[in-house]
């Protein structure tokens, strides 16, 4: 079977292509198919609606089996905000800074937060298979570290480091999106071999 990642960031398509190579499935990009995808309105109110639209557009545009994810930072004292708006929190460049300044000088224990991920794939028969995944963690009182993206240098994980302060592959294995990706690849080859003919 044949699977289009449907995403215009290159940090996820990678991160998407290394998971998916270890399914029985034959990962492809927009850009292998010589097709440009429409980045639809992400008009959902959870992650997982998001998750959908993005996929079931792709699949819809391409004919192909696509699979997309949607993610983001809920942090408990702004009532779970940015969340489904974390790409959209503030300009590029700002969004860790305004988030710091919103918490202000929050305690410790009450800067509690969490990373959340969800990936669906939408099927040309409309059928879906979907997983989430939520890391849990603290939003630190300054950025620290230097690797990872977004949101990576103030997400404190309750060993005390961040995101950002820890290698890749460590991230990778208790992440949000780590863990979504692990769920949806065995329910994807669950799906795959129970069609098999
Ligand atoms: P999406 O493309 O609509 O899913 O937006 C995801 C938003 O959440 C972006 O602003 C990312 O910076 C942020 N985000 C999601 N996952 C992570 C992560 O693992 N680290 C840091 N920021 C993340």
């Amino acid at each position: 079977m044949q699977v289009l990642i449907a995403s215009h960031n290159e940090h996820k398509i990678k991160e998407l292509s290394r998971i998916l190579a270890a399914c029985s499935v034959e990962a492809v990009t927009a850009e292998e198919l010589g097709i440009d995808l429409t980045e639809p309105d992400e008009s959902g109110k959870t992650f997982a609606e998001n998750a959908l639209i993005k996929a079931k557009t792709a699949c819809l545009e391409s004919g192909v089996a696509a699979v997309a994810d949607d993610s983001g930072l809920c942090v408990d004292a702004l009532g779970g905000a940015p969340g489904i708006f974390s790409a959209r929190y503030a300009p590029a460049g700002s969004r860790k800074a305004t988030l710091l300044k919103e918490l202000g000088d929050t305690p410790h224990e009450q800067r509690t937060a969490r990373f959340v991920a969800s990936i669906c794939c939408y099927l040309p028969n409309g059928d879906t298979i979907v997983a989430d995944g939520v890391c849990e963690g603290f939003i630190a009182f300054t950025c620290r570290g230097d690797s990872g993206f977004g949101y990576d240098p103030i997400f404190e994980l309750p060993c005390g480091k961040t995101f950002a302060e820890i290698p890749s592959a460590e991230k990778d294995e208790q992440s949000h999106r780590g863990l979504a990706l692990k769920a949806f690849a065995a329910r994807l080859n669950d799906y795959v071999k129970s069609h098999e003919e």
